[in-house]
């Protein structure tokens, strides 16, 4: 049995960042994929993280996580945090790389703890399909949600192919999902990607909303109307975490609930870019979620 506190074990990275947008620019501040996630995740339900975090990823950071109520017990040590350098321009919508050091994921062998093994919901977001593989393969009976994003498409294709095809939902946001399916139009492109076996995909609009596609339905969830977007950074991992925790916390995965974990996702990621880091994804609570929840009900009326 997963570990009693534990209701969905998500697999990324930890990271420290350097980002700069065009509202100000932040050095070895803590992100990756699975931070994001988990605090997301943690508003919705008690998430177990599987990372690898370097001797100079600060503790603060994750007494922070701590503090939120994640699990850690799948936390393994390394020399150096995987580090991420990146930049938006005017259209925040495309994160630019300006370096990549994969440091601590580097030959990363996962430390899966046998509590997280029957998990029913597994989010393996962000990192080398590799490790994704690894992770699916010793959950088996679990909801697989899957994320990536254009570094793994370019390196690692054959093995994200392979990853893809264990995940009952695949998130990807436009340029990714054109990227992978080398298809220019988005339903062509969704279709591809059903087609390898998951009952789910998730096209992320940034600004614009999202799609989900499934066999014969659609559904199309607006974004919120931000004005205070100050960093996008993580919002993507923060959609996924919520979505997985979401589906965790109903304990359902049936297209209606999907949907509804989508416009949660879209909420949470919402509040992830009003300030840079984690900082604001840290301070939300449920209270603030659920208003700009029943806000993307009412924009959806006509
Ligand atoms: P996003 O939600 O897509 O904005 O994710 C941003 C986070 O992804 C940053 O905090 C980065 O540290 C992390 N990241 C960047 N590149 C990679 C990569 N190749 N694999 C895993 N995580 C990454």
């Amino acid at each position: 049995m997963p570990n009693k506190k534990t209701d969905l074990v998500i697999l990324g990275t930890i990271a420290l960042d350097d980002i700069k947008t065009p509202f100000g620019s932040v050095s070895s501040v803590p992100g990756g994929s699975a931070t994001y996630a988990a605090i997301a995740a943690s508003h919705f339900a008690v998430p177990g993280v599987i990372s690898i975090a370097g001797k100079d990823f600060p503790p603060a950071q994750l007494v922070k996580l701590k503090s939120r109520g994640i699990n850690l017990e799948g936390l393994s040590k390394a020399d150096k945090t995987f580090r991420w350098k990146g930049y938006y321009e005017f259209d925040m919508n495309e994160a630019k790389t300006l370096e990549t050091k994969l440091n601590s994921i580097e030959n990363y062998a996962p430390e899966i703890p046998l509590a997280y093994q029957s998990t029913k919901f597994l989010l393996l977001s962000n990192i080398d399909p590799k490790v994704q593989i690894k992770v699916a393969a010793s959950c088996l009976k679990a909801f697989v949600v899957l994320d990536t994003m254009n570094y793994w498409i370019k390196h690692s294709r054959k093995k994200l192919t392979e990853a893809m095809k264990m995940a009952d939902l695949i998130v990807l946001n436009d340029a990714e999902a054109r990227q992978f399916s080398v298809e220019v139009n988005l339903v062509k492109a969704a279709k591809a990607i059903l087609r390898m076996g998951p009952k789910y995909v998730v096209i992320k609009k940034g600004e614009h909303g999202a799609l989900l596609f499934s066999e014969g339905k659609h559904f199309s969830a607006p974004a919120y109307p931000l004005e205070e977007a100050k960093d996008p950074t993580g919002a993507g991992d923060s959609f996924a975490g919520t979505l997985t925790a979401y589906l965790a916390s109903q304990g359902k995965t049936d297209e209606k609930t999907v949907r509804k974990a989508i416009i949660s996702a879209s909420s949470v990621a919402s509040y992830c870019t009003e300030d840079f880091s984690i900082n604001k994804l840290i301070k939300l609570n449920k209270k603030l979620i659920e208003e700009r929840y029943d806000i993307f009900k009412e924009i959806r009326k006509f």
